[in-house]
């Protein structure tokens, strides 16, 4: 029987918690060389938050060294491929027995609901770790076509330490799919979390070294971008960076990378995927489709249906239904309220980024349905509502800037060469969607719409079988599938000459 969540339950579970807030390196926590450390105000009530260690070069050195001596001693990537399944598939385990503890750090530094910290990051971090774990026994290397005295062996080999860089909005998840093909596939991570959600990533180290994990595998240095992050990515011992986070940061990472060593590098970027619905479709799934896209995790997705394109026949009563859908099914809460569906933005500084461009909107002529505003100020929390804005034109801030929450821009459009223009018309190339009955017209919108992932009557649907990642100025490198373990590996030909 499923457990009876409260919000009293929650709230001594958050007074219960101790949250590590040190590195993670050479399988122990570790203060920051400086001994510098930072703190950030709750998203959820701007109280100051958990004291985090404050990273610098000299940590990622460390960290580095670390990681390069657990590599070239094959502690872990000359293990007996079950051996490395089995300690993989111990930690999948070890992430859901401390879920509790992992959802309440994640939505302690990032506001999202507790719930879902718990039924869907914590669930999909453990899925992706296991999935990882489950392929490592399950890769073969090739052998190449040959004269008969030759043998080619064409060997999939680790590239040596990974530089993993993500975001604040889905910090497990995002880890798992970076650790996961990572590791499996023989490397040496060296994790830098953003500096607003540090705490999942250190205690997902301690579960790894717990579940078998050898030290110096998996490491973790939290700390500012630019203290932290940079000299990670210009280090001159690091073969990859493995990516996530804005478009505008994602070209420096590929700076750094062409500064230094000209290490891989592998980029989750932003977007602004469009949504079009047709007079035919199912308009009650469009609405519930673009009301859940666009604003579930506050709008704070990369590939969330910001942009709806809508046919001009069905658009007034589509946004009525995105409206009664949002007002009824999607609660803007407390987020250790257990019903509680949408939570806090991460910090000041975001909503108030979010308000200006929703003021910046309205200048341009944008015109408010509904929401979009600031809200729950009494707790001390950064809410804002999720809303839409109708008489827009593609080329207004709010449907091409990456806002990143929940503030929907509705375009309306005449004809299917209007809509697939529209679609189109954006630098990003991440996601995207189509509604109607006609399966010839949906056929040829899904070939049509330049982005990584296009669903057909419905959105974000997806599973760890299924690739992740962006066109044009979304990024390139996929997370996810059986493909993600390509990135963190390099072929090698060994050929063997006979008589
Ligand atoms: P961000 O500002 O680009 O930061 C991402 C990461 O880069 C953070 O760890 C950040 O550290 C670090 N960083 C910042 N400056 C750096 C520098 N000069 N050198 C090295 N590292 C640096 O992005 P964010 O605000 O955390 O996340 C939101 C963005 O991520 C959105 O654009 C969203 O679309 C994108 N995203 C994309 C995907 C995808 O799969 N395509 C998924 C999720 C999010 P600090 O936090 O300390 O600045």
């Amino acid at each position: 029987m499923s457990k009876a969540y409260t919000r009293d339950y929650w709230e001594e579970v958050l007074t219960a918690l101790e949250p590590e807030g040190r590195h993670f390196i050479d399988g122990e926590h570790r203060a920051a060389a400086t001994g510098e450390t930072f703190t950030r105000p709750r998203p959820m009530d701007g109280k100051p938050g958990p004291t985090v260690s404050r990273g610098r070069a000299a940590d990622i050195d460390a960290a580095v060294k670390s990681a390069r001596t657990a590599f070239e001693s094959g502690v872990w990537r000359k293990k007996e491929p079950l051996e490395k399944k089995k300690i993989m598939l111990k930690w999948a385990d070890l992430i859901r027995t401390h879920g509790e503890e992992l959802a309440m750090l994640e939505t302690l530094d990032v506001g999202k609901p507790i719930m879902a910290s718990l039924n869907v990051d914590v669930r999909l971090c453990a899925d992706g770790i296991q999935f990882y774990g489950e392929m490592i026994d399950k890769l073969y290397d090739e052998i190449a076509p040959t004269g008969p005295n030759a043998r080619a062996l064409v060997r999939k080999v680790p590239l040596g330490v990974i530089g993993v860089i993500t975001p604040w909005n889905y910090p497990m998840i995002i880890d798992a799919w970076k650790l996961g093909p990572a590791i499996a596939a023989g490397n040496s991570v060296v994790l830098k979390p953003a500096e607003q959600s540090s705490l999942t990533a250190i205690r997902l180290a301690s579960l790894a070294v717990e579940a078998g994990l050898p030290a110096g595998v998996f490491n973790v240095v939290t700390g500012y971008g630019e203290e932290t992050g940079k000299p990670l990515a210009l280090h001159m011992d690091v073969d990859m960076i493995a990516f996530t986070g804005s478009t505008e940061v994602g070209k420096l990472i590929m700076g750094y990378a062409a500064q230094s060593n000209v290490k891989r590098v592998a980029l989750e970027l932003g977007g602004k995927s469009p949504l079009v619905v047709f007079e035919d479709a199912d308009l009650d799934a469009a609405a519930s489709a673009v009301a859940w896209g666009c604003f579930y995790n506050s709008g704070e997705t990369c590939h969330a249906s910001t942009r709806l394109i809508v046919q001009r026949s069905v658009r007034d009563v589509l946004i009525a239904k995105i409206e009664a859908v949002t007002k009824s099914d999607i609660a803007l809460g407390h987020p250790l309220e257990p019903a509680t569906q949408i939570g806090a933005l991460i910090e000041e500084a975001h909503m108030d980024k979010v308000l200006a461009l929703i003021a910046a909107g309205e200048k341009e002529g944008a015109r408010r349905a509904f929401g979009a505003e600031r809200v729950m100020t009494e707790t001390g929390g950064f809410y804002v509502s999720p809303g839409v804005f109708v008489d827009m034109t593609n080329d207004m801030s709010l449907a091409r800037q990456e806002i990143f929450g929940p503030v929907l821009a509705a375009i309306a459009f005449d004809t299917e060469e209007e809509a697939l223009r529209i679609a189109n018309d954006t630098i990003y190339g991440l996601a995207g969607a189509v509604f109607t009955k006609d399966m010839d017209r949906a056929h040829r919108f899904s070939e049509a719409i330049h982005a990584g992932t296009v669903w057909i009557n419905t959105y974000d649907m997806s599973n760890f079988a299924t690739p992740f990642g962006g066109f044009k100025q979304s990024g390139f490198g996929r997370d996810r599938s059986v493909h993600a373990i390509d990135k963190y590996c390099d072929y090698k030909t060994i050929w063997q000459q006979f008589g």
